[in-house]
């Protein structure tokens, strides 16, 4: 079992503060969390530079993301290092993440930039059920939203500044290996969980 941030930004996103290596140094101090997935604004850079700096690490795993802004709210994609092709809607991101053996989630889909009842309308892998920095109310709309889609659901902090990271995350019943934890993923071996603000839970 691993568990995992599958949701953080960095410096490469606009509107974030982590610096990688922040991130990864602090993962590798880390008692319990040992997996994240970079999900930076419509970019991978910030992924290519903590996976780098992950590289001389043995008990950190660094799982490639991107959060796309689509035309109807935000989608993460996990498992690849490629932009899909534009015009950003659901239905070509999805499409694409499928022809590249990845996964889609949807982000926060009750908070603002998210995609509602409309994540109903694709067919995801699975819905972020527990985001750090939704309300508790948005949370459990996602959480039945992906009851009524029988879909897993997962978690990630959506970090976007140092002090916000890994305030939930993900259980996964796999090992430390980016294909293993995808495959997990997609079968729902699953569970989310919120962290003691404390580093000593
Ligand atoms: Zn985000």
């Amino acid at each position: 079992m691993i568990r995992a941030d599958l949701h953080i930004h960095t410096t490469s996103s606009p509107d974030a503060s982590i610096p990688p290596k922040t991130i990864v140094n602090q993962l590798h101090a880390h008692p319990h969390i040992k997996a994240i997935a970079i999900t930076d604004h419509n970019t991978t850079e910030g992924y290519h530079k903590a996976q780098k700096l992950a590289s001389p690490y043995e008990d950190i795993l660094i799982i490639p993301g991107i959060e796309i802004t689509t035309t109807e709210g935000d989608i993460i994609i996990l498992g690849t290092t490629e932009l899909p092709p534009k015009p950003w809607t659901p239905k070509n991101v999805i499409n694409f993440s499928k022809q590249k053996n990845s996964l889609t989630i949807a982000a926060h889909p009750y908070r603002a930039y998210g995609l509602g009842d409309q994540a109903k309308n694709y067919n995801f892998d699975a819905i972020e059920t527990l985001n750090g920095i939704s309300t508790p109310h948005a949370n459990k709309m996602a959480e039945n939203l992906a009851k009524t889609m029988n879909l897993p659901g997962v978690a990630g902090s959506d970090a976007h500044r140092v002090d916000e990271m890994w305030t939930v995350y993900t259980e996964i019943q796999a090992s430390s290996n980016i294909n293993e934890i995808l495959k997990a993923l997609k079968k729902g071996l699953v569970r989310v969980a919120y962290a003691r603000k404390s580093i000593h839970f």
